[in-house]
């Protein structure tokens, strides 16, 4: 269990600033390690935007929508076999928009079947198009885009564009024009086996790591926000938190890059260079979500785990951003989700932009939210006719609520484009014994993404603490 602040020590060896999946799995890994290590989180609990709320007796999960199968061997790995245990697949993914409707289990095979029965390209096309994704790493020719990639291999084809891009770009925010390398590697991660889920919700996991890092001797505090990252002749000395000075050999940030550099840091750490380059870092767009509740007692047909769905008549990253956007994914949790339950739930996802939620006035905001639940619901009702009757709670989040839980820039939903990857990478050289791990880059986002690369800082941090 979290402790309370006033049972806090002086000094630890390593201070993690923010418990998302990057920050718990990088203090998990020191803590194996033999380090001391201490979290503190602003909220009140762990996870991040790993996270869930309970409303009249149904539990919202956040971001459990799916993710690759990469995350088997990652949390066997780098976490128990316990959580590896409860991985298990989404296997209906339902595509519903102008252009076509089918149901797939969203794997290489399946897509290898529908892009040459469905939309009738070449078999060769197909290979040579997956070989050329499944090559694709971080080191590549970054100068190429999505958009090229796909007008190399299906030109003309915005339904083939639309099939391959849609769901990526829910899952990490990425748009046409990023470069074609923050597809390919995501793209060719769920094209191994499909979309996975974790059984028993994310309350389940959170729970499961925090046992985990209990076990491995991390002190865990929550309701502790950082404001300060404190140095002495360029050299990280501890964090500063509700006023009281905590001292660390080095401090990993789990807050945003932008937010580690612009508000936890001074100025004066960073080279003009670095920080020139830092100030250029774009964040990726937020989102906003409907969560919908089903009255107890009552049940809904199986009509799929995720459902892509838009009203649009083609793919249009700048569509999809609209506050009235047309294009929306149904995640439906079924009792399966949460074993033993009989709760089913809807949540309804959106990318949207910051800027049109955060200036609206008290009134326009309630509006446009109570707006968006209706549309959500009147959508919804296409696949499941008569649900509207059967929601006994409805809630809305928007960008100001991402913002406001996690503290990241604009509220982003997946950290930062392409190039914060780079800073991410490099801020320890700028500020000995100050890391930073989170959603960056695109690659380095997601469940997935963020625990790698939790992975990949702590073995910079051990390397630097054995120096
Ligand atoms: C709506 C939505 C749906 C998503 N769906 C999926 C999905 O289906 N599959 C998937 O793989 N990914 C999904 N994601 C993305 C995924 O959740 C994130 O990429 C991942 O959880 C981010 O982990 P992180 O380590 O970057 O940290 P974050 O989750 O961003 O957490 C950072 C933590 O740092 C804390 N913090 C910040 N500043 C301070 C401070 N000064 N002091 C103390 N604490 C601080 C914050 O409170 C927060 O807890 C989704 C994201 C959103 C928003």
């Amino acid at each position: 269990m979290p402790v309370s602040f006033s049972q806090l020590d002086n000094s630890y060896d390593v201070v993690v600033i923010g418990s998302g999946l990057g920050g718990l799995t990088t203090a998990n890994r020191l803590a194996y390690c033999g380090h001391k290590v201490l979290i503190l989180e602003h909220h009140h609990r762990l996870g991040g935007l790993s996270t869930w709320f309970k409303r009249r007796g149904h539990i919202f999960d956040i971001s459990l929508h799916g993710f690759p199968y990469g995350m088997v061997k990652t949390c066997k790995k780098y976490w128990n076999k316990e959580i590896m245990q409860s991985i298990v697949q989404l296997p209906h993914i339902v595509f519903d928009n102008p252009q076509f409707s089918l149901r797939t289990t969203f794997d290489k095979i399946d897509f290898t079947k529908l892009l040459k029965t469905h939309f009738r390209i070449s078999g060769e096309v197909i290979d040579k198009f997956f070989a050329t994704v499944a090559k694709m790493n971080f080191y590549d020719d970054q100068t190429m885009t999505t958009r090229e990639l796909f007008e190399r291999f299906f030109p003309g084809r915005s339904d083939v564009h639309r099939l391959l891009m849609e769901p990526i770009t829910y899952a990490n925010g990425s748009t046409l024009d990023d470069p074609a390398i923050t597809y390919g590697i995501v793209f060719s991660n769920f094209m191994n086996k499909g979309v996975f889920t974790f059984e028993g919700g994310t309350d389940k996991l959170i729970g499961m790591m925090t046992d985990e890092l209990e076990k491995n001797g991390v002190t865990i505090c929550a309701r502790a926000k950082v404001d300060k990252v404190i140095t002495e002749q360029g050299r990280v000395r501890g964090v500063s938190v509700h006023g009281k000075t905590i001292t660390a050999k080095a401090v990993v940030s789990n807050s945003g890059i932008t937010n580690t550099i612009q508000n936890l840091t001074d100025r004066d750490l960073y080279s003009d260079e670095f920080y020139e380059k830092a100030e250029k870092i774009r964040v990726n767009t937020s989102s906003c979500q409907v969560y919908l509740g089903i009255r107890q007692g009552e049940k809904i047909d199986d009509v799929g785990d995720l459902l892509f769905t838009s009203k649009s008549p083609e793919f249009d990253s700048e569509e999809l951003l609209d506050m009235k956007t047309k294009s929306k994914t149904f995640s439906i949790y079924y009792p399966k989700t949460r074993p033993g339950s009989d709760q089913y739930t809807v949540v309804a996802s959106m990318n949207s932009r910051y800027d049109d939620w955060a200036h609206l006035d008290e009134e326009t905001y309630q509006m446009e939210k109570q707006s968006l639940i209706a549309r959500s619901i009147t959508d919804l009702e296409k696949y499941l006719p008569g649900v509207s009757t059967k929601i006994d709670w409805s809630e809305a989040a928007t960008p100001r609520t991402f913002n406001s839980y996690t503290l990241h820039t604009r509220g982003t939903s997946f950290g930062t484009k392409f190039e914060g990857l780079d800073i991410s990478r490099s801020i320890s050289k700028e500020v000995a014994g100050l890391f930073h791990v989170g959603s960056v880059g695109i690659i380095m986002s997601g469940w997935l993404g963020a625990i790698n690369y939790g992975v990949i800082v702590a073995n910079d941090v051990d390397v630097f603490l054995k120096s």
